[in-house]
């Protein structure tokens, strides 16, 4: 879609512009898509938001990794995220 303040092509799922950060009205009234749960690559169980490591088996969670442009989580090695389709710049493993 287009923004209406400053035209730029932005992503249908954005709820803000990534130029001018005008909220996009259309996109406020969509509800977002529910957040995925992380999952131990290991065995499986769900992990809590902000786990490091499984309650279950005890692999170490990998760090959650959130798209700038729409928030979402994605996965540590996505290049683009996987809702709003935005190029990730933050590398993995960069985090201090
Ligand atoms: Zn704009
Ligand atoms: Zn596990
Ligand atoms: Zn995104």
């Amino acid at each position: 879609m287009i923004c209406e303040e400053c035209g730029i092509t932005i992503a249908d799922t954005a709820r803000f512009c990534r130029a001018c950060g005008m909220p996009v009205l259309d996109a406020l009234e969509q509800p977002l898509p529910p957040q995925e749960d992380a999952l131990c690559a290991h065995c499986g169980q769900t992990l809590p938001a902000g786990a490091r490591f499984c309650g279950k088996c005890g692999t170490a969670a990998p760090p959650a990794v959130y798209c700038f442009a729409c928030g979402r989580r994605i996965t540590p090695d996505s290049a683009f995220c996987s809702i709003c389709g935005a190029k990730q710049t933050v590398s993995p493993g960069e985090e201090a």
